[in-house]
């Protein structure tokens, strides 16, 4: 199957649920093929990767889905309509810096390390609700999602995990108020998107399954 041909078969299978075609590794004449496609959202890990790229890339939705350092915030903020990795409050806080430097207000998701998992970035289950309590002041940006990566496992053993992500989606939607307007939630990948869905993700990221293996 051509990179056209994954995309449309995604996109037709998922529906309403959004995709994001994560772009890592791929170059842009691959990455033009998923927007040739129908693919309107793209997801990047690294901020100096898609920099290298983005001139070369149409129009389209440019998410980060990978960790940002504090130095490399300002420029994400230049060049993404929406940081879905917002895993900590410092970084919250330099990016509403950053924004209000430039004037934008920039949309974010929050992070939740649904596995409570030492390793991974993310607010952990428990710190979610008061993250939000703080990040209600930063008025330069504006929460419209939540993303989470469940533990390494199988699709199946994931679901728990999509689940439990799923309710705490469902929780702090009644704190939506001001800068405050979660909607999306970001959950699965190639190996279990259709769990995710199954559990409620409004919102998808595929790399592999559109674009093959990834060469790193
Ligand atoms: C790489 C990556 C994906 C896509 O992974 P695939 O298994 O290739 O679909 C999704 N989300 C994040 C945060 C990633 O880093």
């Amino acid at each position: 199957m051509t990179i056209e041909e994954n995309t449309k078969a995604i996109l037709e299978e998922l529906g309403e649920v959004k995709l994001v075609s994560v772009t890592k590794t791929v170059d842009t004449d691959r990455i033009n093929q998923s927007i040739k496609a129908g693919a309107t959202i793209i997801g990047e890990n690294r901020v100096q990767e898609f920099d290298e790229k983005c001139d070369c890339i149409p129009p389209c939705e440019k998410h980060l889905i990978g960790h940002l350092q504090t130095n490399k915030v300002r420029r994400a903020v230049e060049l993404f309509d929406v940081i879905q990795s917002v895993d900590s409050l410092k970084v919250a806080e330099e990016i509403d810096k950053r924004a209000g430097e430039i004037g934008k207000v920039q949309k974010v998701f929050l992070q939740v390390n649904i596995g409570n998992e030492p390793q991974k970035y993310g607010f952990g289950t428990d710190e979610i609700a008061d993250a939000i309590k703080d990040i209600r002041i930063l008025s330069n940006i504006h929460v419209i999602g939540l993303m989470c990566i469940p533990p390494y496992v199988s699709a199946e053993e994931a679901r728990p995990y999509f689940r439990k992500m799923k309710s705490i989606f469902d929780e702090l939607k009644q704190e939506n108020q001001g800068n405050i307007a979660i909607q999306e939630l970001s959950m699965g990948m190639s190996g279990d998107y259709k769990v995710a869905i199954e559990e409620g993700a409004t919102m998808v990221r595929i790399g592999s399954g559109i674009f093959g293996k990834r060469d790193y």
